[in-house]
């Protein structure tokens, strides 16, 4: 018997022998199944092709502005939708930051990383404000044991946390991210692939990309494991 990663509550499961030897490979099924059951996957529904989004097949209202807007052409994926199961794992997850919560998401992160290859994966880093009154990035957490992370981005840090705008502020946000000054990779042909947590409004994601395009890089992708 084991206890739930997410709830606490037990679960009735015989662990095969690899999860008795290497406790590392948790996976999904360390959720008992009431939280499985919160979990909806994107894949499956229908969504906007180039951000996800969920609802139409067709291009998104969003995307159709960033494409008009600031011909950016978004290229988006996501596993899971935002709802409040997620909203209360990240909210643990960050405020404590609980390896094991870290680790909830691996099996998946993993499987996805199978199906696509990228010359340079990075991250969107914390501000240093946030970082040490952490004492851990969240995103660097939940990804570095799937990706060889590189970091390219230093945050900058900014008037009010992005949770506490609405989403038209937020969108309006100019940009809050720089170029390391030890970032050398100078491969303009190269795929890069930026991963983040939760994806809201896009902005985030876009003025990281919106930095590397203007170094001259094309071939920008971006993930979150929720949207
Ligand atoms: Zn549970
Ligand atoms: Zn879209």
């Amino acid at each position: 018997m084991n206890n739930c990663l997410n709830c606490g509550q037990s679960i009735c499961k015989n662990l095969n022998l690899s999860e008795i030897f290497f406790w590392r490979n948790i996976d999904s099924s360390s959720l008992c199944s009431y939280c499985q059951n919160q979990l909806i996957t994107l894949p499956d529904k229908e969504h906007c092709p180039n951000c996800f989004k969920l609802g139409s097949a067709d291009l998104c209202l969003d995307c159709v502005i960033w494409q008009n807007k600031y011909k950016i052409f978004n290229q988006h994926f996501a596993i899971y939708e935002y709802n409040q199961f997620i909203h209360d794992y990240f909210k643990r997850y960050k405020r404590y930051g609980d390896a094991l919560l870290a680790q909830l998401f691996q099996a998946e992160i993993k499987r996805w990383s199978k199906l696509v290859k990228y010359d340079l994966v990075t991250y969107i880093p914390s501000s240093q404000s946030h970082f040490l009154k952490r004492g851990f990035d969240p995103v660097y957490e939940l990804y570095k044991q799937v990706f060889d992370l590189t970091a390219v981005f230093e945050k900058v840090d900014a008037d009010k946390p992005q949770a506490q705008k609405n989403k038209q502020e937020r969108m309006q946000t100019p940009q809050t991210f720089k170029i390391r000054a030890d970032f050398r990779k100078k491969d303009q042909d190269m795929q890069i692939l930026i991963v983040d947590d939760i994806y809201t409004t896009g902005r985030t994601l876009l003025h990281a990309r919106q930095l590397l395009y203007d170094k001259g890089f094309q071939e920008i992708y971006t993930f979150s494991l929720t949207r």
